[in-house]
């Protein structure tokens, strides 16, 4: 049995604590490794030794801490076969998918190659008689990311990118779902270049987190995983005087208007519903089609659609559609909530209960579902499924639909699928919700612009990557400087050309 490590100061370290916990590979079933789970002391000897290397690395300067960050981009490239094949192991999702993740995450660390730009600063010649006013942007220190399982590549480079390349040491605490990427990655920081403790990886449970969240060396905590732990994480992070961005659940709406092309609506609804087995914090889990006469032809074009797809392991091949779901807690919390669904009177219009995979009879898979006539009341439409399940709620008017996805609790994201420009409009300007797709599914931004919902599905002000992340990984301190002999006698400018 593999035993897993943590990394530290620049190397594969072993855990002492003396517990582990099981990483399965979800397409067997089977336990295919044991993960240490650090204690608070373990926790706390590794944020002192971070904030230790992190004195150098903050006053490195920005162009070297940039070049960190161009290697990395050619050592990713260079194993991202092996690093695929790795997440996919660990997570069940399929090659492309798991390479979808890698280079979502690479495209941050690109973005970070132009830190020096982003770190200038600002400055105000002759504010007052001889003064002048400078703004500079510095390292908050050390800083935690506490990551989910479901993007276990693009979720820990969202954050540790834009945190090295600010100047900080980072603490990662990958989930313990999947901890091998985020290991190997830690590592190919180093042959780019990082100085060792610079790139900490502690594994552990809440109890590591909770050393994180209490340490008060660690001046800042992304965290990204459900909405009651982000919600926890916050309040117990601020309170200890941190700033933190906490990213919570979602429950994505794609509301399907009558005048849409429903074979493009069909077929993105496959992909962002079913892609991943729905573990997407961006997956399209509620289609709201417009009038019954869209839904009863939306119903109808995602049927064969869902029939068609292909659930297997992601050693089947490129045209496998989706694997596993993650652990068979979480296999079992699905197909329950699939049976809440049918009791409380939704129409389960794909029922895949019994499916099993030959041969991977002991997998956590499960088959694609589709209800119909899902109303706000019942529990399939309040909680995050996270699973390969599409709930439709059908809606009379334009004005209910977008009532609709305004009232949920959760506002990651959401999408419009229309052919009329007003009505796509007025649904971008008015929805409460942080990222909005028009005829696009899955409205991730790209690295430059910035990723985040709004109400619980986002606790904090700035959001993940692009312009904010700078912002969220340094402080602004302004230098206010006064010279009082003002300009020196004879020293006026000289305005005359070619003098
Ligand atoms: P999770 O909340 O179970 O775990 C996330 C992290 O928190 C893990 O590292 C875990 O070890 C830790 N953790 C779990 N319980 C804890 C506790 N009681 N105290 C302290 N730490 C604890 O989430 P998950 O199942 O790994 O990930 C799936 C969730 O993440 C979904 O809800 C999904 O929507 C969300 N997600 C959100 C975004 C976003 O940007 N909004 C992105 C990806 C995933």
């Amino acid at each position: 049995m593999q035993e897993l490590t943590h990394f530290i100061d620049g190397a594969m370290t072993k855990g002492t604590s003396g517990r582990f916990s099981d990483v399965f590979n979800p397409a067997t079933g089977e336990v295919q490794a044991k993960l240490p789970i650090a204690t608070k002391d373990e926790v706390d000897d590794v944020v002192a030794s971070a904030a230790k290397a992190q004195v150098a690395w903050g006053n490195t300067n920005p162009q070297r801490r940039a070049r960190v960050m161009m290697a990395m981009v050619g050592l990713m490239n260079r194993d991202m076969d092996k690093l695929a094949e790795a997440l996919s192991r660990e997570h069940g999702k399929t090659l492309p998918d798991a390479k979808g993740d890698l280079q979502r995450g690479l495209e941050v660390i690109e973005y970070c190659i132009g830190a020096p730009q982003m770190l200038k600063g600002e400055y105000t010649d002759g504010a007052g008689p001889g003064i002048d006013i400078f703004s500079m942007r510095q390292p908050v220190g050390v800083v935690a990311a506490i990551m989910p399982f479901n993007f276990p590549a693009m979720m820990p480079l969202w954050h540790v990118g834009p945190a090295l390349v600010c100047g900080n040491s980072v603490v990662l605490k990958p989930s313990e779902r999947d901890p091998s990427v985020p290991l190997m990655l830690a590592e190919l920081f180093i042959e780019a270049g990082l100085p060792a403790g610079c790139f900490q990886v502690v594994n552990g449970d809440k109890d590591a987190v909770d050393a994180l969240l209490d340490n008060e060396t660690i001046g800042g905590v992304s965290f990204v995983g459900s909405t009651p732990i982000a919600q926890y994480i916050y309040a117990r992070a601020t309170a200890n005087g941190k700033r933190a961005q906490c990213f919570g659940g979602a429950k994505n709406h794609m509301i399907v208007m009558p005048d849409a092309d429903m074979d493009q609506a069909a077929d993105a609804l496959i992909g962002a519903g079913f892609g991943a087995a729905g573990e997407r914090c961006m997956a399209i889990s509620v289609a709201v089609p417009v009038g019954d006469e869209t839904a009863d032809r939306l119903v109808e074009a995602l049927v064969p659609r869902i029939e068609k797809l292909r659930v297997a392991p992601y050693t089947d091949g490129d045209d496998v559609d989706y694997g596993p779901v993650v652990t068979a807690e979480a296999k079992k919390r699905i197909l329950s909530l699939i049976d809440k669904g049918v009791e409380e009177g939704a129409t389960l219009v794909v029922d895949n209960r019994d499916f099993s995979l030959q041969g991977y009879e002991n997998g956590f898979f499960v088959g694609p579902h589709l209800f119909d006539h899902v109303t706000p009341d019942m529990e399939i439409y309040k909680q995050e499924i996270f699973g390969p399940v599409l709930a439709t709620v059908r809606a009379k008017t334009y004005e209910d639909a977008l009532k609709l996805a305004m009232d949920h609790e959760y506002g990651n994201g959401t999408a419009i699928f229309t052919r009329d420009g007003d009505t796509a409009r007025d649904f971008a300007h008015r929805v409460n919700i942080g990222m909005v797709g028009i005829n696009v599914p899955i409205p991730v931004p790209l690295a430059y612009h910035t990723f985040g919902g709004w109400k619980k599905s986002m606790f904090g002000d700035l959001n993940q990557h692009g312009p904010d992340s700078f912002k969220f990984y340094t402080r602004t301190k302004t230098v206010t400087s006064r010279w009082p002999s003002g300009i020196k006698e004879g020293g006026e400018f000289n305005f005359k050309a070619m003098d």
